[in-house]
């Protein structure tokens, strides 16, 4: 889960993260009141999960409280990359002398942590990666040791910091690790970092992506969700404990495993080339035990989604043997009764195959037809949505 920007420096205030006064905004009204408790010239920054809000003329300099009200209103609203700016954050205005680059991230391909720091941060360090660089200092941290102070130090020096920041960076580093290993983030990253002009180094700009896989054991983490952002149809599906993550197509998708659904959404798109370009709806991975219920509830889901046309449930029976899920499909639909609305092509294989598909036929539900492979049960669905 990416955090907002203002978030994020919640959690960087927590863990003693040196951090600017700020509070949030929603309106214009509140942003003045917001700049008046600050006091002094302020930034109105939009609060969008996406990168490049400098440029995008989401962070604007206020010179008072009624020109933070000006800014805010201008902001609120804008669209970013396609991220409507509900709300704002209005933060006390830093002197820069200079900017800097701080990230922790987990380094996948790697196997590792990685830390990397530059001395040429602000909004154009992607640009400073590609062009030099050597500027950009890659140190792997490795889970097991983490970082302690003398690794800071080490870090500090590879990206060549200043020696009259060295001590404050390193200091920083240190909390920005607590901050990644004690939420379980998979990054921290900060940009700018600044040297203001009495010295001091603060963290203006924070990106905070939590690890989800960790919520059992962080309860706190439960009221950063941000609910009015969710996608309706993912938000309905994570209620009923189901695998489901929306794409842009017209195929709704059902599978046992997420290799199986992962390959199904690549037949289907490549059938649909056949078919003026449709493409998978959804991934939804129902897993083993595909009870009754838990179809129902995908179908349902599925149903739901008015950019559907076709449903393509996809099964590979294991434990959960092919008679047990067309069982499964049939009840569903009687559960569903009049919702069930859309052409579902269902392609059965794999332990008790031919019990299943009798099952099937025995049912005839007018909207249900089977195929006997992978392929052409994607070729029909496209098909059928395209129509
Ligand atoms: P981003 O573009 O989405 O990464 O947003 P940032 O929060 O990083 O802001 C973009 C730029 O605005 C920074 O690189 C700074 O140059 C500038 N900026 C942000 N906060 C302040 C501040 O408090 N004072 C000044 N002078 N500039 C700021
Ligand atoms: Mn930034």
């Amino acid at each position: 889960m990416d955090l907002f920007e203002y978030q994020a420096r919640d959690i960087f205030e927590k863990h003693g993260v040196p951090v600017l006064a700020a509070a949030i905004a929603t309106t214009a009204d509140e942003a003045e009141a917001a700049a008046t408790a600050i006091g002094g010239k302020v930034v109105v920054k939009a609060q969008v999960k996406v990168g490049g809000r400098g440029k995008a003329g989401g962070v604007k300099l206020a010179e008072n409280p009624k020109d933070a009200r000006e800014k805010a209103g201008a902001i609120l609203g804008m669209d970013i990359k396609g991220h409507t700016v509900r709300t704002v954050m209005i933060a006390a205005a830093a002197p820069i002398e200079s900017e800097y680059y701080l990230a922790i991230l987990l380094d996948r391909s790697n196997r590792t942590f990685l830390v990397m720091a530059s001395v040429s941060g602000g909004m154009d360090i992607e640009e400073v990666a590609h062009t030099a660089p050597e500027k950009l200092a890659k140190v792997p941290v490795s889970a097991v040791d983490g970082i302690s102070l003398a690794k800071a130090k080490e870090i500090v020096a590879a990206a060549k910091f200043p020696a009259d920041v060295a001590d404050q960076v390193s200091d920083v580093l240190l909390k920005l690790w607590e901050v990644f290993q004690s939420e379980d983030a998979t990054l921290v990253e900060v940009n700018p970092l600044v040297k203001t002009s009495d010295g001091k180094i603060v963290a203006l700009d924070g990106k905070v992506t939590l690890d989800e896989n960790a919520d059992f054991r962080q309860p706190d983490h439960q009221r950063l969700v941000d609910e009015a952002g969710e996608n309706p149809l993912e938000a309905a599906a994570k209620e009923k404990g189901l695998n489901y993550v929306k794409l842009e197509g017209e195929v709704g998708i059902i599978g046992n495993g997420a290799g199986l659904v992962m390959s199904t959404l690549d037949v289907v798109a490549y059938a649909g080339e056949k078919h003026g370009g449709v493409r998978p709806a959804n991934f939804l991975d129902i897993g083993g035990g595909a009870s009754a219920q838990i179809m129902a509830d995908g179908l349902s889901i599925i149903l739901g989604d008015k950019d559907v046309k076709s449903v393509f449930v996809n099964v590979f029976g294991g434990i959960t043997a092919c008679d047990s899920v067309a069982n499964g499909i049939v009840q569903a639909l009687e559960l569903l009764g009049p919702k069930a609305t859309k052409p579902i092509v269902v392609r059965l294989d794999g332990n008790n195959v031919l019990e299943g598909r009798a099952i099937l036929k025995a049912a005839a539900h007018p909207l249900v037809e089977q195929a006997d492979t992978m392929d052409g049960a994607a070729n029909r669905a496209a098909e059928l949505a395209a129509k």
